[in-house]
Order: structure tokens, then sequence, then C-alpha cells
């Protein structure tokens, strides 16, 4: 069978269902943002892995180095954020090509670094490598988290109301816009484009920047039910809360947050800002859904976030457009599959 056949998360499934039988102490294994390893009756240690390939994640001629290192640490502490985590400590493992500088390793990790420093993680440990082709991140965060604290993907439950933290589509749209630069600039003053560029969209997909504090906020409220991550999109990310959870959804395309930039950029780009919301992925803002019996006590907290639906019965999402509705199906970035990211 061909994995293109199963696609990225058909093919986790069946290393899940591969690697059964687990310890008491492995509270939640594959399957959520981070894993959740029992420490004591009230301390969780949270741990996940993600890996930058260049070619399939990032682009040399599109990306610098720092914002690359930036980037490698946020993707990961962003799924610690998902678990209402606090980020503690991280591991990096590079693969480097015979292509790559000390300078740049050096550039990298100023930017790695600028973010573990700006959430108080420390970098611990590591592995370095010769890549025969093209430079390998992978880079391992750990956190930690209360018991009663912990959000999962599985918790959401009918009637629940659907929230957002900051804007969609910003990054998707950030390397469209790269994209369409580079295209029209050549190769020569490419990276200095880059680095003096301000666009906002340019900068929410370079350097992402995670949401630790309203993660921490939102666990801690006791209002939320369930929560994730936007890393491969809005239709995506929900439909992993809808099959953990078990449960529907139902959202409307005008309560989706956008941002001035995004609705600048619209008439440049070649596709709705609604399309990269749903389909674009790296956002790394915060999906979670609130509990209707703690709504007013959630409101009064003030946690910066937009309402965008609802949780139903069933197992089929809905998107609410122009007053039509329509079935919604996960159309974000699947690895093997050739959809939509970069
Ligand atoms: P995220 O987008 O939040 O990083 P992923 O979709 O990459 O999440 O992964 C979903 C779950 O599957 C996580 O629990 C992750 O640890 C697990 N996972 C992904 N790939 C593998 C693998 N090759 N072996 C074991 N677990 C994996
Ligand atoms: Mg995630």
């Amino acid at each position: 069978m061909k994995i293109s056949d199963l696609g990225e998360f058909g093919l986790i499934r069946k290393i899940k269902q591969q690697s059964k039988g687990r310890s008491p102490s492995t509270l939640i294994g594959i399957g959520d943002d981070a894993a959740a390893l029992s420490l004591s009756s009230s301390k969780i240690l949270l741990t996940t892995t993600d890996m930058l390939l260049e070619g399939v994640h990032f682009d040399l001629s599109y990306t610098d180095l720092y914002s690359l290192g930036w980037k490698s640490a946020a993707v990961n502490l962003s799924d610690i954020a998902a678990m209402g985590g606090v980020p503690r400590f991280c591991l990096t493992a590079l693969g480097i090509p015979s292509t790559i500088s000390v300078e740049q390793i050096k550039e990298f990790y100023k930017g790695f670094n600028a973010l573990c420093r700006k959430y108080h993680v420390d970098l611990v440990g590591g592995d370095t490598c010769r890549s025969e082709k093209g430079l390998v991140v992978s880079v391992t965060a750990l956190g930690e988290v209360e018991k009663k604290n912990m959000l999962t993907r599985a918790g959401a439950r009918m009637g629940d109301l659907i929230f957002v933290t900051g804007t969609l589509g910003d990054s998707a749209a950030g390397m469209e816009m790269l994209r369409m630069r580079n295209a029209e600039c050549g190769m020569r003053n490419k990276n200095s484009e880059i680095r003096t560029s301000n666009s906002g969209l340019i900068r929410k997909h370079l350097r992402p920047d995670p949401r630790i504090e309203s993660g921490r906020k939102i666990a801690l409220s006791g209002c939320a039910t369930a929560m994730i991550d936007i890393s491969d999109g809005l239709s995506s990310d929900l439909g992993h809360i809808c099959e953990e959870s078990r449960v529907g959804a139902e959202i409307c395309a005008d309560q989706i947050p956008f941002s001035k930039d995004i609705c600048k950029a619209a008439d440049h780009l070649k596709t709705e800002p609604l399309h990269y919301a749903l389909s674009g992925g790296e956002d790394y803002e915060l999906l979670f859904t609130v509990s209707p019996s703690k709504l007013k006590r959630f409101f009064s907290l003030k946690i910066l976030s937009t309402q965008i639906g609802e949780i139903i019965a069933g197992n089929t999402m809905i998107l609410i457009n122009n007053g039509k509705r329509a079935v919604l199906k996960p159309k974000g970035f699947n690895h093997f599959t050739g959809q939509a990211g970069q």
C-alpha cells in the first residue's frame, strides 16, 4: 500500500494501533498535541516533537536562518500551549548539509534562543549529524501542567462554543506573498528583501509567536473543555477536535477573525482570506471550546479570542457562509496526500 493512500493522519493512526500497550503513567500517548506523562498525583510532564525539513517545510530562499530557528522553537512550544501547559526545556537535533556554514548555524541558534528566552525555556541537549541532502531540524519540547488544568482534543461536548485566539490565514497568505515576491525580484536581492520586510503577514509566517500566555489563561480559567493549536488549518484542526471528542461542529465564515493585513492584501493574493484560514495552516493560534455554563465567567476574564461557532451532535463539520450551510471537509496541510501547505 502506498503511504499517499493513507495520508499523514491515517499513517499516524496505523502507528498508534501497532504501538498499543503502555504503562499507567502514560496518560496520553500518540494522538494529541503533546504526550501527557504522569509525574506525581498532581503534575504532568508534557512532551512533543516536530520536524522541519528543507524543501518540505521551508525554503532557504524564502527564510533567513534566524527566522528558521525562531520558528522551529515556536511550533514545538505551541503544542505545549495547546495542552494548557508551561514549556520548560527543549532539545534540538540537526542534519546539516555541506552547503550550510557555521555562520548560518549561529544565526539559527540566535533565533531559536531568542524565542526560548522569551518564554524562559532552556535548550538542554540534542544531536548533530551530516545530511546528504537538505537541512533537517527536529525539536523536542518538554513542559508541565497540573493534572486538573490540562486540556486535550477529546473534551468537547455538544453545545460548547468554539473560539480562536488571534486572526487566521495570515501565515499562509504571508507564504503566498513570499512566493510572489521571489518570483518578482529574482535571486539577487531576495534575502535582504525578506529581512527588511515589515509585512505583518510575512512576519507571521516566518516568526510565529506561540500563544503560551493565552493557553495558560484558558487552561487556568477552568471554562474550556478542549483545545488544539492551529498548525494544519482550521478545517483540519477542528476536525481533530471533532474526531477525538466524537462530536460535530458548526462554524460561521463571517465570524472568523481576519487581520487588517490580510484584508488589505486580499486583492494581490490568489485566494480569499477564508480559504487561507480554513486550509492554509501554520497560524499557531489556539482553537478551543467553552462550556455554555461557564461562558459568563469566561467572558469576564477577557481572554482575547473570538467565538466562531458551536459544537453539535454527530460527526460532521458544517460551514455557514453567506447564509448557506455546507459540509466542511478537513482540507488543511497533510503530508503525503499533497494537500495545501508548503
Ligand atoms: P501536531 O500537528 O500537533 O504536531 P501531529 O499531527 O504531528 O500533531 O501528530 C499527532 C499525534 O501523532 C501526536 O501525538 C504525535 O506525537 C503523534 N505522531 C506523529 N508522528 C508519529 C510517529 N511517526 N510515531 C509516533 N507518533 C507520532
Ligand atoms: Mg498541535
